[in-house]
């Protein structure tokens, strides 16, 4: 953050306020560890912030410290149209185009408050009065860090905030492993673990929580994958009903899409899943090196994201969705 954005944020902050601080729609680690790291921070600081989701956040997050405060927009338009209307100030955390909310888009662009971004992604849209957004970051969470520090804030980081932030870098780095992991996200990270923050603890809570039936969808994704090894490409898929037949629940397809790239030689791959209720496909993509999948979703499947894991979505049948990609698969020299 610049010197002006510094001060544009402590005059906004100068006066307790009331504050909706937003993830993106089916938010991750990152959105609710930033989130809910921002949420105590502003309430150590005498605002009244709320955390509103577009919608429900998966199970393997509920356990995060404020979670059970998250107000949903989907599960109560009425009330929750209410808070973002009475607020005097609007955060919008992990992503940076106004769409990435849903139908909650309606009632942000009716709002005439000031919006504060803090994101990571490529190509931000101009909605806010401070826009703290930078690509360099492997998470909004080692934004935020960042910025409680720039506010001349360090010394309130305890274990809450913490463990909000150390979960988001955990989940966007891949467990620190993806290429913008740097020597200061793991000094932020022994920071962290110096005030208590639960290293081993944490990652247990996120990734060894799976049921059964989840187990049992990860192997037919598996079994579904298909590899063009001379592309170096993989993807898989899940249908509305292998969904249904392992009684599939938010978050159940988290990661999964990961397991395409674990085979030697493959630097891309691609999960479709289809979502029956919303009429589309969700796709997630993901590359290691050069191969630039955020270019790939905004080209082919108005997506978009990072160069090594982007997104999109289809809104034509499985077959033909399918059908597609394996078609531009083919044209690409990776
Ligand atoms: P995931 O595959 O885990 O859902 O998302 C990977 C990355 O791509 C995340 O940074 C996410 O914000 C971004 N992303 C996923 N889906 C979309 C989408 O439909 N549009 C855009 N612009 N970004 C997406
Ligand atoms: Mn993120």
């Amino acid at each position: 953050m610049n010197e002006q954005d510094i001060l544009a944020i402590q005059a906004l902050l100068a006066t307790p306020k009331k504050i909706a601080i937003i993830p993106h729609r089916n938010p991750d680690g990152d959105a609710m560890g930033s989130t809910l790291g921002l949420y105590h921070f502003l309430l150590r600081n005498h605002h009244f912030p709320v955390v509103v989701s577009p919608n429900q956040f998966p199970d393997f997050l509920a356990w995060m410290p404020g979670s059970e405060t998250v107000e949903i927009f989907e599960n109560n338009k009425k009330k929750v149209s209410k808070i973002l209307e009475e607020a005097e100030l609007v955060f919008t955390l992990d992503f940076n185009a106004l769409h990435r909310v849903g139908e909650m888009e309606n009632v942000l662009n009716t709002l005439k408050v000031p919006f504060v971004m803090m994101d990571h992604h490529q190509s931000p849209d101009d909605y806010a009065v401070v826009t703290f957004s930078d690509v360099a970051y492997g998470s909004t969470c080692e934004m935020l860090y960042h910025f409680i520090c720039s506010l001349g804030k360090k010394s309130q980081i305890d274990k809450t905030i913490g463990t909000c932030i150390y979960t988001g870098i955990l989940t966007d780095s891949g467990s620190f492993r993806f290429p913008k992991t740097t020597g200061t996200t793991h000094r932020i990270i022994a920071d962290l673990i110096d005030l208590g923050v639960e290293n081993s603890q944490i990652p247990a809570l996120l990734f060894d929580n799976s049921s059964f039936d989840r187990l049992q969808l990860l192997g037919r994704a598996l079994q579904n994958m298909k590899i063009f090894p001379e592309h170096k490409t993989t993807y898989t898929t899940l249908t509305q009903k292998e969904l249904d037949q392992f009684n599939f629940i938010k978050g159940d397809t988290e990661g999964i899409v990961n397991y395409g790239l674990s085979i030697k030689g493959i630097v891309f791959t691609a999960i479709f899943i289809e979502n029956a209720e919303e009429k589309i496909i969700k796709i997630s993509l993901r590359s290691q090196g050069d191969f630039d999948v955020n270019l790939f979703a905004r080209a082919h499947f108005n997506g978009g994201g990072h160069q090594n894991a982007a997104g999109g979505k289809s809104e034509l049948s499985m077959e033909e969705t399918i059908i597609k990609f394996e078609n531009l698969v083919r044209t690409l020299k990776i």
